[in-house]
């Protein structure tokens, strides 16, 4: 048997590992810092009370406890040492015949340990419940305070980044002040207070990488639900409740939710010219990493530019990572019978953003459509509970969408703080 370790069981890992589940050439290691694979497409729902953590995770365990070949680790990964076919986790040593990198990306703050410090990214399940914890309390706040001033700073949120992620929790919060403020905080809907949802971006348009009809129709569903939308203001610092942009202007805030970009991680043991743009793990057509033996990457961490519509590399999306993940499995087999492997080449099947409700946009590429509002919003539902890990979570959302959908409200809203 062939010992494939994997690092990370987010979509590309778990696509790896269960195509090789039941394969008796192989046994298959997962390794995660968490024991939990989960959907990072929907976090901002559990930030923002509509879903709760359980409907978008799942224990690993559970998830290969019918795959006799797949084992989990859980374990931070520390150090490659590629002459001995071994890596040192934070919890053992693992031994390996193939090594594959999946660990996805994470928030890049370009620097700024202010912004590192104080904004609120968007990443990780803690990250979600981090941010509803934070807004739920700040709401509570505002809801007491007597100074003007503060009162403002409370009740205004800045979102960084433009991208699905930015776009979907503030058009979240947008529907949350429309339809749940004036429900749960009478302390304040109604007496006419200063709040503000801003949705900034360094560039001049929202979803950059999609169609320009579905960046003109996000703007305007936006605007009408009332986030205020800049452009051409770039994050400079974030101190003392005060954002400051590099063309001299700020906006006070409690609220600073970081969805600006992202980076993937260095790895102890993989030479410095390993790495591409953003960080990203080099490869070849079969996901090889270059200058090194029986190690691969897929997924949000590598950097693959042989195939022809992508020579900058792939753009950084489920997806791809899925895809990159199953293709490998494909070329693991046949190497064990005697085939040959198969370069990869990724099939575009579009790009969504949900606005709100009833709201939303989908680019398709071939044929190429284009669609908005209600249509385009139940094809996100549908794409997006097909997608849950498996039948559990998808009634368990659709059950939390449906209410959430007539009741225009949800009872998801609880402040939740683990003891430090
Ligand atoms: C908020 C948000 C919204 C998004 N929305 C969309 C969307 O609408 N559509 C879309 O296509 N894409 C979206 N994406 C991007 C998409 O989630 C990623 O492209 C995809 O998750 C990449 O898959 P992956 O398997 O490479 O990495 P991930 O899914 O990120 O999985 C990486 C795994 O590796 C583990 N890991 C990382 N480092 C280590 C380590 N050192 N040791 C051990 N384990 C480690 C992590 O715990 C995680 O389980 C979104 C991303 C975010 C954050």
């Amino acid at each position: 048997m062939k010992k494939i370790v994997i690092i990370g069981g987010g979509f590309a890992g778990v696509n790896l590992a269960k195509r090789l589940g039941g394969k008796k050439e192989f046994h298959i290691t997962v390794v995660d810092r968490n024991n939990y694979n989960f959907f990072p497409p929907l976090l901002y729902q559990v930030a923002t009370g509509y879903l709760e953590t359980s409907n978008i995770s799942y224990p690993f365990r559970r998830l290969f406890r019918s795959g006799k070949n797949i084992s989990f680790h859980m374990g931070e990964f520390e150090k490659l040492i590629a002459p001995e076919n071994k890596i040192i986790l934070s919890t053992g040593d693992l031994p390996y015949d193939y090594l594959v990198f999946a660990t996805g990306a994470e928030t890049n703050y370009f620097g700024m340990e202010n912004v590192k410090k104080s904004a609120l990214p968007m990443k990780t399940i803690n990250d979600a419940l981090e941010l509803r914890n934070h807004l739920l309390q700040k709401m509570e706040e505002a809801t007491r305070t007597k100074d003007e001033s503060e009162r403002k700073k409370l009740l205004t949120t800045v979102i960084a980044g433009g991208g699905p992620t930015g776009v979907e929790i503030s058009g979240m919060l947008a529907e949350m002040k429309k339809n749940v403020l004036p429900r749960d905080y009478p302390e304040i809907s109604g007496h006419g207070y200063e709040s503000h949802i801003y949705l900034i971006d360094a560039q001049d348009k929202v979803l950059a990488p999609m169609s320009k009809k579905s960046q003109s129709d996000t703007f305007n569903a936006l605007t009408k639900l009332g986030v205020e939308i800049k452009f051409g203001l770039q994050v400079k610092d974030y101190i003392d409740d005060v954002v400051s942009f590099a063309n001299g202007e700020t906006i006070e805030t409690k609220t600073l939710v970081w969805a600006a970009g992202v980076t993937a991680s260095v790895f102890n043991g993989i030479p410095e010219e390993n790495y591409g743009r953003g960080r990203r793990l080099i490869v070849n057509e079969f996901n090889e990493v270059k200058g090194l033996q029986n190690v691969f990457a897929i997924g949000d961490t590598c950097l693959q530019t042989t195939d022809k519509q992508f020579p900058n590399g792939h753009p950084q999306l489920a997806q791809v990572a899925i895809q990159q993940g199953q293709q490998l499995a494909k070329n693991f087999i046949a190497v064990e019978s005697g085939k040959t492997r198969r370069p990869f080449s990724y099939f575009d099947k579009g790009s969504m953003a949900i606005i709100g409700w009833n709201k939303a946009v989908v680019d398709i590429p071939k044929p190429l459509l284009h669609f908005k509002g209600f249509i385009a919003w139940f094809i996100w539902i549908f794409v997006h509970l097909v997608s849950l890990i498996n039948y559990r979570n998808r009634i368990r959302t659709l059950y939390n969408w449906t209410s959430a959908y007539y009741s225009k409200d949800q009872t998801l809203r609880l402040i939740i703080r683990p003891k430090q």
